[in-house]
């Protein structure tokens, strides 16, 4: 179902008509949709969020100054990919008959987005679609959570209790409806162009009212209620308020830096993994769930699939059977998944390197083209000059990162820690050369990408000497931030006595008793400098936390070209776990693929194959995993 009918494939309508007059003298020299928020019209940030949820065709029925919306689309996207249709549909025109004007753009029976251009928003456009799409509706109606404008008595069994303000209001109970409940309807609405005939639209004063209304008592409306940000700017307080003039001194520094990440920013989607265990359910049992973020781990396509030799690397027990995505299907599958709504792609590798793949800039291209944060974690070998151009492109989305594993100081240790002993290659020289590449090119462009490195600590690169050097050295080079942690024993790996690369516990509290104090006395404002223990940290102790809800949440695209439940899953010997292969099938087809109905079956299943197969988490998908489980939330169904 959902990658036939693509976003990009449908029209979204922002009506921009509107004179706005109770924004009281702002509208008289602007329309509405054109007053300016920070340092960009609003409309700028509607055709910028409709663009990053995958739409490429806009309607601008326009009115009340109009020529003035028509000069500014025109001027800010003019060159751009869009399709764009500027129709002037007259002054006072009901919003019904603006639409008549424009009806004829849409073919028939297709489904159409419909917007105010007067409303500040972020919400997952895709998922309001596939609700409209799988409930075969004609209109999909969204409502929005509020900030009550006035104090809130708050009463218990006809006592009252507490007296808020800024009460945030999710449903009221209507006066003579007692069992009904009444949503904030946010004025975004998915249509089926066949619902216009339902009204005669040049006639019909109120278009909400008539056309709403006939389509709920048809039966064929449904209801999306929004998760994300909504702010009507309808009045000069929502406008001051929104460009921060409103409030405090200290209350105006916190909105500045919330309302700034909220705005520049709040595109960081960095926080937990899944928003709510309540949500997370429902929208893996009703097939709605959009995962947190989508890893794709490229094999090269020519000769071995890792030419490093690295003892601890945890795709040490993966064959190599050269399946592989074309490079053209390859970034069809990544354009599916960001036009599916998948907000962050991570570029990283099991048994391999993502920057050893041929193609990388061209997949890394489709994230910065659909606004996706965008991860790294690579050893940083081999840098091309047009990725150090993508990764300090200015428009990259705000905490994109690039992370690179270093574990060494000298050349000398880089190349025994990863299994090349003889090698004489100044490999470790060429890593910090790179990251300089990448931090001064930063620099230059200002571009919001985090620089970090990770140092695996084992017996063979403990010294404080090593240590320190790469400190200075990484700290020279620019990043950000350096970790310190451990390697995790890596699937189908026996732990000699003489252990040299990966430490037991003991050598574990060993080091970091006596390396905690060197490595964070070298911490600056300019770089942070942490040593973590995350399997204590975490208490994890067993190579795997069942049950397993990684595949719904960071599914992983292996070298092999098959969809896999996570980055630590995705190899040819887990290919009786494997989700589907994407060379045959497209990426939400397989995502989708599994029974809702018997989910407790579905997981018994997948989690005894995890069991069977020996598959061993890594941090993060140990924490959500037993965060998941913690709750309870799936209690009486697996
Ligand atoms: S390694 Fe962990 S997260 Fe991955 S499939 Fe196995 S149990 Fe799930």
């Amino acid at each position: 179902m959902h990658s036939t009918s693509l976003i990009k494939n449908h029209w979204a309508i922002i009506l921009c008509g509107g004179r706005g007059s109770r924004l009281g003298s702002v509208s008289e020299s602007l329309p509405k949709s054109l007053i300016m928020i920070h340092d960009k019209p609003l409309l700028w940030y509607t055709v910028l969020i409709l663009y990053k949820n995958g739409f490429r065709k806009f309607i601008f029925p326009l009115g009340y100054k109009g020529e003035m919306i028509e000069s500014f689309i025109t001027k800010e996207f003019g060159e751009r990919d869009f399709e764009i249709r500027l129709v002037d549909t007259g002054l006072e025109t009901p919003i019904a008959n603006r639409l008549h004007k424009v009806s004829k753009l849409i073919p028939e029976e297709d489904d159409f987005f419909l917007l105010n251009g007067d409303t500040f928003f972020d919400f997952n456009i895709s998922e309001m679609y596939q609700i409209h799409k799988r409930k075969h509706a004609l209109l999909t109606l969204s409502s929005v959570e509020i900030i009550s404008p006035y104090g809130i008595l708050v009463e218990e069994d006809g006592v009252i209790t507490d007296f808020t303000r800024n009460e945030k209001i999710s449903h009221f109970s209507l006066n003579d409806k007692q069992d009904k409940r009444g949503y904030v309807n946010s004025g975004f609405s998915w249509i089926n162009k066949d619902a216009l005939n339902l009204v005669d639209l040049e006639a019909c004063e109120n278009f909400e009212q008539e056309l709403y209304l006939k389509v709920i008592k048809m039966g064929k409306a449904c209801h999306y209620k929004i998760d994300g940000n909504w702010f009507a700017i309808d009045t000069q307080k929502d406008l001051n308020f929104i460009n921060l003039k409103e409030g405090s001194k200290r209350e105006v520094g916190e909105q500045a830096q919330q309302a700034k990440k909220n705005l520049t920013t709040r595109y960081s989607y960095q926080t937990r993994y899944y928003s709510d265990v309540n949500k997370l359910k429902e929208s893996i049992l009703n097939k709605t769930i959009i995962p947190h973020q989508v890893e794709i781990q490229p094999g090269p396509l020519g000769g071995e699939i890792c030419w490093l030799k690295c003892p601890y690397c945890y795709g040490l027990s993966s064959e190599d059977n050269g399946e592989r995505l074309s490079p053209e299907r390859y970034v069809e599958i990544l354009r599916q998944i960001a036009e599916g709504g998948v907000k962050k792609a991570i570029y990283a590798g099991y048994a391999t390197d993502p920057l050893f793949y041929e193609h990388i800039e061209d997949l890394v291209q489709v994230s910065l083209d659909y606004y996706q944060i965008a991860g790294f974690h690579t050893k940083a070998i081999t840098v091309s000059d047009r990725l150090v151009g993508q990764l300090t492109n200015p428009s990259i989305v705000p905490l994109s990162y690039f992370s690179i594993s270093v574990d060494a100081g000298t050349n000398e240790v880089y190349n025994k820690v990863h299994g090349i002993p003889n090698s004489k290659a100044k490999l470790y020289d060429g890593v910090c050369k790179n990251i300089s590449r990448i931090s001064q090119a930063r620099a230059n462009t200002g571009a919001p990408l985090d620089i970090s490195a990770t140092y695996l600590i084992n017996p063979l690169n403990h010294e404080k000497e090593e240590i320190l050097k790469a400190i200075h050295d990484l700290r020279n080079a620019g990043v950000d931030l350096i970790r310190f942690t451990f390697p995790q024993v890596p699937r189908g790996y026996t732990v000699q006595n003489d252990e040299q690369n990966i430490p037991d516990r003991d050598k574990v509290k060993e080091y970091m008793k006596n390396l905690r104090p060197v490595i964070e006395a070298e911490s600056t404002s300019q770089c942070e400098v942490i040593i973590l223990d995350l399997d204590s940290m975490h208490e994890i102790q067993e190579p795997r936390t069942l049950p397993c809800f990684a595949r719904y949440i960071f599914p992983c695209i292996g070298f092999d070209g098959w969809l896999s439940h996570c980055s630590e899953s995705a190899a040819p010997h887990f290919r009786a776990l494997a989700l589907g292969d994407l060379n045959k099938r497209d990426f939400w087809d397989v995502f989708y693929d599994y029974d809702a109905d018997n989910f407790g079956n579905q997981m018994d299943k997948s989690c005894q194959q995890m069991n069977t197969l020996g598959c061993k988490c890594d941090r993060k998908e140990h924490v959500v995993n037993s965060r998941i489980k913690d709750s309870g939330i799936f209690n009486g169904i697996i």
